[in-house]
């Protein structure tokens, strides 16, 4: 079990959650500023530097791998942010797409401009 902690960074919380779980195939468990990720399948666990891989090709795809930083501690990630460049207009960005979803998962509220994606989405609730 590896716990996130966005406590120092909310705005990405749930985008970031749904991604690493979805990358993870793992089923999180929200926890008010943490998320707690438990492997689907209770033979497996979830490896770290999986999860710090997830997290940075997140950061990556919202193109905010200089505004954030993810510190591994023992068992939990923290996810802290740099201030870096255009970081205000970024996070804007990013909260403007959440204004405007086309499909919604009603399990854990990832959304997507394609159906189809959201129908594969889907399949992660139902291993
Ligand atoms: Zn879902």
């Amino acid at each position: 079990m590896i716990t996130v902690d966005c406590s120092h960074s909310l705005a990405i919380k749930d985008k970031l959650l749904v991604h690493v779980a979805d990358k993870l195939q793992a089923l999180p468990i929200l926890k008010s500023e943490k998320f707690i990720l438990t492997p689907v399948d209770d033979s497996k666990t979830i490896d770290k530097i999986d999860v710090l891989d997830a997290i940075s090709e997140f950061l990556e795809s919202i193109d905010m791998k200089e505004n954030y930083q993810a510190i591994p501690k023992g068992d939990e990630i923290k996810i802290e942010p740099l201030d870096g460049k255009d970081m205000k207009e970024k996070l804007e960005k990013i909260s403007r797409t959440d204004t405007n979803p086309f499909f919604e998962c009603t399990h854990c509220g990832f959304m997507t401009r394609y159906e189809d994606e959201l129908r594969t989405h889907r399949l992660i609730h139902y291993i």
